[in-house]
């Protein structure tokens, strides 16, 4: 009887390994899906700093990071 339980835990923590090597990769191409949809990186058009597309500030047709950027335009 003892055997068995020692058999049943062994398997248990053997599922628990697999699972968990298998899910580790999975989560970095969900952090990075998550990164992408969350806001894809853009070009500031007068400083050149990356910042996430939603908080960028649109004017002209072009990017910028700041409305303070915004106002003195491209450089
Ligand atoms: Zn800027």
């Amino acid at each position: 009887m003892g055997r068995l339980i020692v058999l049943v835990l062994l398997v248990v923590l053997a599922v628990w390994l697999v699972r968990r090597a298998l899910r580790a990769p999975g989560d970095q191409a969900d952090l990075r899906k998550r990164a992408e949809a969350a806001g894809q990186l853009v070009r500031c058009a007068h400083c050149g700093v990356h910042l996430p597309r939603s908080e960028a500030r649109d004017a002209g047709g072009l990017l910028y990071c700041s409305d303070e950027h915004a106002r003195l335009g491209e450089r």
